[in-house]
């Protein structure tokens, strides 16, 4: 069976060429065309020479997921259902903003935590993507919107990268870590670290090693005590909030450049939206640099749970600004095509083709 090339770093890259009897400086040449130009035929790259391209076409293949439905929703957000070899399938989305984008990808097959609150949490996790598939959805993202070669400066469209669909990276850390580390790379998909954000329910013990990565850090915070994140999430129980705010101070420790950490909080009447939930944050996140994020709940089929009203939410956003701890209500975007946070599934689809 032919290899796939895309998920291998650039030493493994070299190592493969090596074994085919080629000179591992043409690596680069080749790395650019995967990762700069995104091309997928060999016959195309036409500054290899006649030779290698059909060594690399004999024993390699370069597949980006395959687009098996897209959605565009009235606010622009657009959603894929993309397939891998295997058949397994997860959904990736688009938020444009006015002067940039986020692509919001996938690197579970499901998810094992189990949150509450949260669809994709009532899929069991049928496996862990590899690195090339984590890349993989950027890339045909990229497709979907032609933005092929890597534009030089930062006026991108798909400027930055927000893993937080399906799946907990944190329980997919190699994966991931070689992930970020292709998608950063300056000759390929050149998206800089700033501008990508690990969202993670609270794996503590690998929270700080994000701070070595350099990326920027989302906790999935959702409640001010352990009585009710036991309740809503339960990682919490492994990973008491005493442990999630300690692994917190010691990634804003690590960060070079002292990144912010953004506190998600996901707004569910009755449960956690008191003003007393409000002022038990506050002591929670002293000497930590952090940006609340407060989402509305997005409801799906068979949910247990409702969004606090409008007027709750202002409340609770107040409550903190007015301490000096920013706490914007996220605007929902690609609600009408299910593409706002915790609404992804794709196990059903799944189970419908085989
Ligand atoms: N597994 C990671 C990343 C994916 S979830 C994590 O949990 O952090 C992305 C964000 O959407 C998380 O903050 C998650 O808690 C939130 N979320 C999940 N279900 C939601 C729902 N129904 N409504 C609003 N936000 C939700
Ligand atoms: Fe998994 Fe995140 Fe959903 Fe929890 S919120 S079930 S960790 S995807």
């Amino acid at each position: 069976m032919k290899k796939e090339l895309i998920g291998l770093t650039f030493d493994e890259l070299k190592d493969e060429l090596v074994q085919i009897g080629e000179k591992p400086f043409r690596a680069k040449q080749l790395w650019q065309w995967i990762y700069n130009k995104g091309e997928t035929d060999f016959d195309k790259m036409s500054s290899l020479s006649k030779d290698f391209r059909t060594k690399l076409k004999e024993n390699y293949t370069l597949t980006h997921p395959k687009i098996v439905t897209e959605q565009t929703s009235v606010d622009g957000t657009r959603k894929w259902l993309m397939e891998f070899q295997d058949g397994a399938r997860v959904e990736c989305v688009y938020i444009p903003e006015t002067d940039r984008g986020a692509v919001c990808i996938s690197t579970q097959v499901g998810c094992a935590q189990g949150c509450k609150f949260c669809h994709t949490g009532t899929q069991k996790c049928q496996r862990n993507l590899t690195a090339g598939e984590i890349v993989g959805q950027v890339m045909s993202a990229r497709d979907s919107y032609g933005e092929w070669p890597t534009k030089t400066d930062e006026n991108r469209l798909l400027s930055n990268v927000v893993v937080m669909g399906m799946g907990e990276p944190l329980y997919n850390f190699e994966n991931l870590k070689k992930a970020l580390s292709i998608l950063n790379d300056g000759d390929g998909m050149a998206i800089s670290k700033r501008k990508i954000t690990v969202s993670t329910s609270g794996r503590a013990d690998k929270i700080p090693e994000l701070a070595d990565i350099g990326v920027k850090l989302a906790i999935s915070l959702h409640a001010p005590t352990d009585e009710i994140r036991n309740k809503i999430m339960p990682v919490n129980r492994k990973f008491p909030l005493a442990e999630l705010v300690k692994a917190c101070r010691e990634y804003q420790k690590r960060c070079e450049h002292r990144h912010y950490i953004t506190m998600e909080y996901v707004m569910l009447k009755g449960i956690n939206d008191s003003l007393e939930c409000a002022e038990k944050l506050i002591p929670l996140v002293k000497n930590l640099e952090v940006k609340f994020n407060l989402i509305p709940f997005h409801p799906w089929e068979g949910c247990p749970f409702e969004c606090s009203s409008n007027n709750t939410m202002h409340k609770f956003s107040k409550f903190l600004e007015d301490r000096f701890i920013a706490a914007p209500i996220r605007r929902s975007r690609g609600e009408d095509i299910m593409a706002a946070c915790g609404q992804l599934k794709s196990a059903n689809k799944n189970k419908e083709k085989k």
